[in-house]
């Protein structure tokens, strides 16, 4: 995700014979293991991580719940395909709604496959309830996944001209902008789409004003409010769900990256009037399998636990602080986000691609999802100790 420009590259020599088709610019490192905040390569070098599969391990490498939830599940029931019933598709299910207050699940296996079915939630709402309307009004600088669709509800710099053509109808807006969004409502439109936080972007959070009057307006209209939380979702703001912070419930909610603890997890939520599929509109060979859905159900309980959710305040709190003070003593542009998901302006410094380069040969994982910010996306687990570990070594990488 640093680059999305392809280019011919000499093979690497960790890839000897070239077999994988080059979709990301991959440092020349193999990492072999690892525990909790820590990595380590195949010459026993080891990193401090602040990258997390991009926000998708929200307890470490390797959580005990989640190596015993696949170990017990997977002597018991693997997968009886999507077509009936598990004890653990159930109960992951059943808790997904208890935690959300939304009516249902349909569980999927990435975050693209989750947001693809709630565009078409929206879009067969549409056809039932608004005379046909499909139009889903997203952001400027949305990312929501890389199938056609979600690219092409995604505002990404520099994707508006691939893979022609689109997917119609998802005309833009600038974010935190109400007035654009209520003027580009027609009857067309049947939805809003976007991410509580712009991760991919580089961290630019919708604020809760924005939020609240966005679902004022969205209710007002009759259209649905859809909410990306894929990694916004599962205790990363410091509320299970970012809407919790300016409390405004959306009609259809997406998860995915923490949601599995790094398994491929995803889900679709939402709520009983707008949950209008009926059998055969979707599904998926794996959607639902009870070995992930088990592991699901581990990790939301790890996530609700008493004091998880404190935990992740407190850590966000002391990473925040300490990126604030890097920024006083290197004259940057501040921090942005919330609870452990956070970016350092780098201000009119440039060099964030740079900067991640170096921290990875100080054995640290940062991620520069653009040439003038940092992200921080450590696990919720990360320790105060390990927050000064890594503030330290970015202190030095910034002189
Ligand atoms: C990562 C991400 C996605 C895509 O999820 P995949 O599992 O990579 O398909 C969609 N939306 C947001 C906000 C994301 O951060």
């Amino acid at each position: 995700m640093q680059t999305e420009t392809m280019q011919t590259e000499p093979t690497p020599p960790n890839d000897p014979g070239g077999a994988l088709i080059p979709i990301t610019h991959r440092p020349d490192v193999v990492f072999t293991r690892g525990e909790g905040s820590w990595l380590w390569d195949n010459t026993g070098k080891r990193y401090l991580d602040f990258v997390q599969g991009w926000a998708v391990n929200c307890l470490g490498h390797c959580p005990a719940v989640v190596a015993e939830a696949l170990a017990e599940q997977s002597r018991t029931l693997m997968n009886c395909s999507p077509a009936y019933y598990s004890v653990p598709l159930v109960d992951y299910a059943r808790a997904l709604t208890a935690a959300s207050g939304l009516a249902r699940v349909f569980p999927a296996n990435s975050g693209a496959e989750a947001n693809e079915g709630a565009i078409k939630l929206a879009r067969k709402w549409g056809a039932l309830n608004r005379n046909g309307a499909f139009e889903i009004i997203t952001t400027h600088h949305a990312f929501h996944g890389r199938t056609l669709a979600t690219m092409s509800a995604s505002g990404k710099a520099g994707w508006d001209a691939l893979f022609e053509p689109k997917v119609p109808g998802f005309p833009k807006v600038p974010l935190n902008d109400l007035a654009a969004v209520e003027a580009a409502i027609t009857e067309r439109t049947v939805a809003v789409m976007l991410e509580p936080i712009q991760g991919e972007a580089g961290v630019w959070p919708a604020t809760d004003d924005y939020l609240r009057g966005l679902r004022a307006l969205t209710e007002e209209r009759n259209i649905l409010l859809i909410l990306d939380e894929i990694q916004t979702g599962m205790g990363r703001t410091g509320e299970l769900f970012a809407w919790q912070h300016p409390e405004v419930r959306p009609d259809i909610m997406t998860l995915g990256k923490g949601i599995g603890a790094g398994v491929p997890l995803a889900a679709l939520l939402a709520r009983e009037e707008v949950c209008c599929f009926e059998p055969g509109d979707q599904g998926g060979t794996y959607n639902g399998n009870p070995l992930m859905a088990a592991v699901g159900l581990a990790v939301l309980r790890a996530v609700t636990a008493p004091g998880f959710l404190d935990g992740v305040v407190a850590a966000g709190a002391r990473l925040a602080a300490g990126l604030e003070a890097l920024s006083a003593r290197h004259g940057l542009g501040g921090v942005r986000g919330r609870g452990l998901l956070l970016a350092l302006d780098l201000g009119s410094r440039k060099d964030a691609a740079a900067i991640a380069a170096a921290a990875l040969d100080r054995g640290l994982l940062l991620n520069a999802p653009r040439p003038d910010a940092l992200r921080f996306m450590p696990a919720l687990t990360v320790t105060g100790g390990e927050i000064d570990a890594m503030l330290e070594i970015l202190d030095g990488l910034l002189r």
